[in-house]
């Protein structure tokens, strides 16, 4: 219940939330978090969870990080706000910047700031048909994403994600946006078609969409290199190195969104080294940060960049830019943060300890209620089976979150596959804690089925 004028109450009362069912969140109200410390959170009422998701895939360094805290006082301090529209700039945003171009994993030129990830791809997108139109291929505007991809929910980039939720009801996705087959093995797969068989297909699947719409049609394609809010979607080994030949045969951009894998997440600093990918452009957002301030960036290599240029030179200006975008305060706790995650070898932390995260997560498969586990690094996820239990889609997730959360574990339910996104500071010992409650939670699902 919740208590007349207590912050469940006021929230209920004046606050639409995101991903919510708006009248069930009427009658059960939220949980309000408090404080954070390291990989903990705690509520109002003062129980204290684990935070397996690191926020929403993002919180790298974990919370209450004294040193991010200092560096946006003192960004304040000096220069609380510019911004970066004509022919102005400041010192955090041009260090950033440097930054993010001597980390890049391929060469990369430019970077353009942004302040969220659904912000950083729908400039990608904006971009690219600039960019079309300076080549004089006016028709060349379609782009390619993935279903189950997640890539935001602004227009355009809720049109790029594959997920039912983001178009229903809202007239997405924009007619120039198209899916192609999501790599997931164990739900896509033919009759006796293996693994690698699968993963050749998936990139014959791309292909044949492209002939069908006509390859002078396309402008790019978007993916992460591992899938996130689609569900945590780990492609089989050759699906990289199947697809990518396909876009570079039909010269289509490749934008990687490493919103949730940059910064360490897979056990590199990109995605893109893990999976071996070429992009010629990256979106990056996140762990860029900590989330401590929202800030997102766009990379683009030299050859896009020059197109652009030329094209803007024509017109007389790149007409786009946000109030925010490279935010001094949210640019100098990103370098900061990046600063930590260097300094604390944050990547080399990961590989030594995803071998117990992985081998954690692939025992909660051994729970009957378990259908798969998958997962690289520090990300993963275990799919419950409501097939077997005649449950709706949704219904055993909703319950397994409910169980963690009463045990001390905050993770996130995307239908029934069961994320896990921890801060990347997680410790051995704090993995085992993760994964003792997940199994205990589980357990008390099982036996609430009997
Ligand atoms: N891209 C990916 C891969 C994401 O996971 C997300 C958010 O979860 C986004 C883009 C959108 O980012 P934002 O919520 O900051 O708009």
């Amino acid at each position: 219940a919740q208590l007349p004028n207590s912050l469940e109450a006021r929230d209920t009362a004046f606050q639409l939330h995101s991903y919510a069912n708006a009248r069930r969140q009427e009658e059960t109200g939220a949980m309000v978090i408090e404080k954070g410390e390291g990989i903990y959170v705690e509520d109002i009422s003062g129980k204290r969870y684990i935070e397996g998701m690191a926020g929403l895939w993002s919180v790298a360094v974990g919370f209450g990080e004294k040193r991010l805290v200092d560096a946006a006082t003192r960004q304040m301090e000096k220069l609380p706000y510019y911004h970066t529209f004509t022919y102005k700039t400041h010192g955090p945003s041009i260090e950033l910047a440097e930054k993010l171009i001597e980390m890049a994993p391929v060469p990369m030129s430019k970077v353009y700031f942004t302040n969220s990830g659904s912000e950083a791809n729908d400039t990608a997108i904006k971009l690219i048909w600039y960019r079309s139109n300076a080549l004089g291929q006016p028709d060349r505007k379609k782009i390619i994403s993935r279903v189950r991809g997640y890539h935001g929910v602004t227009i355009a980039s809720a049109s790029l994600t594959g997920l039912p939720n983001n178009h229903k009801s809202f007239d997405l996705p924009l007619p120039q946006v198209l899916h192609t087959t999501c790599p997931h093995y164990r739900t896509m797969k033919r009759d006796g078609e293996s693994e690698a068989d699968f993963a050749r297909r998936c990139a014959v699947d791309l292909e044949d969409l492209i002939l069908s719409e006509g390859p002078e049609t396309i402008a790019a394609f978007f993916a992460e290199p591992v899938m996130g809010a689609g569900g945590v979607v780990v492609p089989p080994d050759g699906y990289w190195q199947a697809v990518q030949p396909v876009l570079k045969k039909y010269g289509i951009l490749f934008v990687a969104d490493e919103v949730i894998c940059g910064f360490g997440r897979t056990g590199n600093m990109f995605g893109t080294q893990t999976y071996g990918l070429e992009p010629d452009m990256m979106t990056l957002s996140k762990a860029l940060s900590s989330s401590y301030q929202p800030i997102s960036a766009l990379l683009i290599n030299d050859a896009v960049y020059q197109t652009i240029a030329d094209e803007s030179d024509r017109i007389g200006v790149l007409g786009h830019g946000y109030t925010g975008s490279g935010h001094p305060v949210a640019a100098a706790v990103a370098l900061e943060n990046l600063k930590i995650i260097e300094e604390r070898d944050l990547v080399g932390h990961v590989r030594n300890v995803a071998p117990v995260f992985q081998k954690r997560l692939a025992e909660l498969g051994e729970n009957p209620l378990v259908i798969e586990t998958r997962g690289v690094g520090l990300i993963g996820a275990a799919e419950l089976s409501h097939d077997a239990l005649a449950q709706t889609p949704g219904a055993l997730g909703a319950r397994a979150n409910a169980a963690f959360q009463e045990k001390g574990l905050i993770s996130r339910a995307m239908l029934d596959a069961m994320a896990f996104c921890p801060p990347l500071i997680i410790t051995e010992n704090q993995i085992n804690e993760l994964f003792d409650i997940a199994e205990a939670g589980l357990k008390t699902v099982s036996d609430s089925l009997k």
